[in-house]
C-alpha cells in the first residue's frame, strides 16, 4: 500500500497522503496557453502542443490510459494527431511519459531526448539511477533518440524549442523553452520539469553528492530561464509562480530532504 501511495505521489512535492491523484485521469478542456501553444493534458498532468503549419511538437504524454483523452483534445482544437512530428519529455516517470510510446505510434512522430532521458525512456522508467526507482510504475518502452544536448535548438518548420538539462527529480530531467506570438506580442514560454526531491525507501540524495551538486545547478539554471509564462508537468505547481520562485520552492524541498536524511 505504501508503495502504491508513493507511486501515486511520484512527482509532487507533497507528502504521499496529501496528494489527490484522482484528477490525473479526468479529462480537461483543451485551451490556448498563448499563441500557438496549447494545453491538451488531463486535470493535473500536462501535455503541451506547440503548433505550426509544417507540423507540431508535443511535450509529455502522461499515463497510457490518458492517450485517448490527449488525442481527443488535440482533435477538438482542430489539429491532427498525425501532424505531430516531434515528441519531447520533461522527465521519464509514468505520469509524464507513460503514454509516449502510443502517441509516437499513433502520430508517427520522432521522440528525442538527452542521452540520460532517452536511456530512462527506453527502459520504460525502470532505471536504477532514479531516486524513486522501485516506487514508480514502469510503462511501455519508448524508442527515443538520445541526441539532445544542453542548449540545443530543436526545429519543426518554423518552431524552435531549446533544451535545458535540469537533473534532480530524475537524472534525465529537461526543461524546454520557446517563443509564441499572438497579436503582435511574443512571449517566452518555459516548460520546466518537476524540481521535487523525492526518494524511494533506501535512496538517499546525500549518498550522491555529485548529483546533488547538479540539482543545485538546476535551480540556478531554471531561475535564469527566459520565462514570461511558466508551465509545469503538474500544472497546479506553476500557478502563481515565476521560474525563480518555482526554483526556490525546489531548492527548499531539497534542503528539507537532505536535513531529513541527516536526522536534523
Ligand atoms: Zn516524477
Amino acid at each position: 500500500m505504501r508503495r502504491t501511495l508513493l507511486a501515486l505521489a511520484a512527482c509532487t512535492a507533497l507528502p504521499a497522503f496529501a496528494v489527490d491523484t484522482a484528477p490525473w485521469t479526468q479529462p480537461a478542456e483543451p485551451h490556448v496557453i498563448f499563441g500557438n501553444t496549447y494545453y491538451v493534458g488531463t486535470k493535473g498532468l500536462s501535455s503541451i502542443l506547440v503548433t505550426s503549419p509544417q507540423g507540431h511538437v508535443l511535450i509529455d504524454g502522461p499515463m497510457d490510459e490518458n492517450v485517448g483523452r490527449i488525442e481527443a483534445n488535440i482533435r477538438k482544437l482542430g489539429f491532427r494527431v498525425e501532424d505531430i512530428k516531434l515528441i519531447l519529455n520533461s522527465h521519464a516517470h509514468f505520469d509524464h511519459a507513460g503514454g509516449i510510446a502510443r502517441l509516437a505510434k499513433d502520430s508517427g512522430a520522432t521522440v528525442r531526448a538527452t542521452a540520460a532521458g532517452a536511456k530512462e525512456l527506453r527502459q520504460g522508467g525502470d532505471d536504477d539511477s532514479d531516486p524513486q526507482h522501485g516506487d514508480v510504475r514502469i510503462y511501455a518502452k519508448v524508442e527515443a533518440i538520445g541526441d539532445v544536448t544542453d542548449g540545443m535548438v530543436l526545429r519543426v518548420g518554423p518552431l524552435a524549442l531549446t533544451a535545458h538539462v535540469t537533473p534532480g527529480h530524475t537524472v534525465g530531467g529537461t526543461a524546454w523553452t520557446w517563443q509564441s506570438c499572438e497579436g503582435g506580442t511574443c512571449k517566452s514560454i518555459a516548460y520546466v520539469d518537476s524540481l521535487s526531491a523525492l526518494a524511494a525507501d533506501g535512496y538517499r540524495y546525500s549518498d550522491h553528492p555529485a548529483f546533488v551538486a547538479d540539482f543545485r545547478k538546476t535551480f540556478d539554471r531554471v531561475a535564469a530561464l527566459p520565462c514570461d509564462i511558466l508551465v509545469a508537468p503538474h500544472p497546479d505547481q506553476a500557478v502563481g509562480k515565476t521560474c525563480k520562485t518555482y526554483a526556490d520552492a525546489g531548492r527548499k524541498r531539497l534542503d528539507e530532504q537532505l536535513a531529513k536524511e541527516s536526522g536534523r
